[in-house]
């Protein structure tokens, strides 16, 4: 399989060189060249297999690079981590089934990509022989994640910026209580945006970039979106397996990665098999504006209960962009421009009409989604977190459309205590993971929000 640029600029790369690319050189996103398709035969063997089995099958179509026992370690190793024998189960709730995708070490979706990813940096880096500093800025769930994805690993430091004192008391700890010695918890007496500036600016220093080997694990990684493409179709295998050929998915979405992991899907298993996606957005609906008016416009970002949406910007979108263009790098550059300039991209009739064959989609506000979070635990006994309660209450409307409708469950609600207790009267039950986490030792070293401050502490702790 050969990779390319959304833009068109960049010479076809291999799979290992499109994960350490991370986001291609003229500034577009990476792609396969196509998807492979499958039929009845491959299915009815992939619908015998195990989680971790399952993804090294569906690996397999888009790495031909990597020889097959080594990425068979990868994969087992990363989903070794996960405390359900099932890796995703899949639970029937009420009217829907619920995906839950919060079994990784930091009981978020994210594990399930950044879990994988970290075993594979370090194993492409001691093939290289090279070393990689990871620099990053986070308010909350794809910091910790990143973490726990590179703890302990070789070849690799990782640095994350978060604002101190402003991201939730339990993700706070779930990153400071990591004592590894290749982490690095640094807390920024600023906001989040001078966090995220701090390490714009710090990348834009080229010399500095490349002295470090800074890397990033943002959601742009094609190695990510791979490694969600897995839950989408050991979902609809479980359906297959009674009696079901076709599957609606809810997908709560912020920067449209989950979701296009789902559009992979869709292109692999066929539209027949997933008719619909719905993209489930909180009060920032930019993306809920791009599907149901064809108006993809920036709007103000607003603070909400499911913080890890509260995005304007979606990173991942010009994947889709290519799609819907044609996969014409010409008109996805002439649209990124004109985004960057006027922040409005206008879509028309023909173009919505394809859209929405492939995406319904519902902005949900935080008041309908308490109420879904308490209407659902009341109904089923069932606790459902902010973001999972975003996708429960717009995927309630597939539910008349003939096919079950699974809601992707991307974290656990004990994540989100203050608001699941205002919504059900109770704060949620404590996972193991979190128990005594108050009580374990701490590293983290508080810092101004001061560019030549965070460059002088990567210095000193960067692996050269
Ligand atoms: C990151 C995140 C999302 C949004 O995922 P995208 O890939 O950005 O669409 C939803 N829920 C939770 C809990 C997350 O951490």
């Amino acid at each position: 399989m050969r990779y390319i640029s959304t833009r068109g600029g960049i010479t076809p790369l291999s799979f290992k060189e499109t994960v350490l690319m991370g986001l291609a050189e003229d500034g577009g996103l990476i792609l396969p060249e196509a998807y492979p398709a499958v039929d009845e035969e491959v299915l009815s063997f992939w619908s015998r297999l195990s989680y971790p089995e399952l993804a090294l099958e569906v690996f397999s179509l888009f790495v031909d690079d990597i020889p097959l026992e080594d990425l068979r370690k990868l994969v087992f190793q990363a989903y070794a981590t996960f405390d359900h024998p099932e890796i995703c189960p899949l639970v029937r709730v009420g009217p829907v089934f619920i995906l839950e995708l919060f079994h990784g070490p930091t009981l978020a979706f994210k594990d399930i990509a950044l879990q994988f990813l970290g075993g594979l940096f370090e194993y492409l880096l001691l093939e290289r022989g090279a070393r990689m500093n990871i620099l990053g800025a986070t308010s909350g769930d794809t910091g910790s994640a990143a973490i726990y994805g590179v703890r302990g690993r070789k070849n690799i430091n990782i640095f994350i910026l978060h604002p101190h004192g402003r991201v939730s008391p339990v993700q706070a700890l779930q990153m400071t209580t990591v004592t590894d010695a290749n982490v690095f918890n640094l807390a920024i007496e600023g906001t989040f945006d001078d966090c995220q500036a701090i390490v714009k600016a710090i990348f834009e220093d080229l010399a500095f970039k490349r002295r470090y080997h800074l890397g990033a694990v943002n959601s742009i990684n094609w190695a990510r979106v791979m490694a969600q493409v897995v839950y989408y179709i050991w979902a609809w295998l479980r359906l297959a397996e009674k009696g079901q050929s076709a599957v609606f998915f809810s997908v709560p979405t912020g920067n449209f990665g989950d979701i296009f992991a789902g559009y992979v899907a869709r292109r692999i298993l066929g539209r027949e098999r997933i008719p619909l996606l719905m993209l489930a957005t909180n009060e920032n609906d930019i993306l809920t504006r791009f599907v149901n008016q064809g108006d993809y416009s920036l709007g103000k970002v607003v603070s909400t209960i499911s913080p890890s949406m509260d995005i304007q910007v979606a990173s991942n979108f010009e994947r889709y962009l290519y799609h819907l263009l044609g996969e014409d790098p010409i008109r996805v550059r002439e649209a990124m421009e004109v985004f960057s300039r006027e922040g409005r991209l206008r879509f028309g009739p023909e173009e919505l009409a394809r859209v929405r064959e492939d995406f319904a989609s519902v902005s949900v506000s935080q008041e309908e989604t308490r109420e879904t979070i308490a209407s659902f635990y009341q109904e089923t006994g069932y606790v459902l977190d902010p973001h999972t309660a975003v996708g429960v209450r717009a995927g309630l409307r597939l539910l008349d459309r003939g096919h079950p409708v699974v809601c992707l469950a991307t974290a656990h609600p004990a994540k989100f205590p203050e608001a699941v207790a205002e919504a059900i009267g109770h704060p949620p039950r404590r996972p193991p993971a979190l128990e005594g986490l108050e009580e374990r030792p701490r590293r983290v070293t508080i810092l101004p929000a001061d560019i030549k401050a965070v460059k002088e502490f990567v210095a000193q702790n960067a692996l050269l």
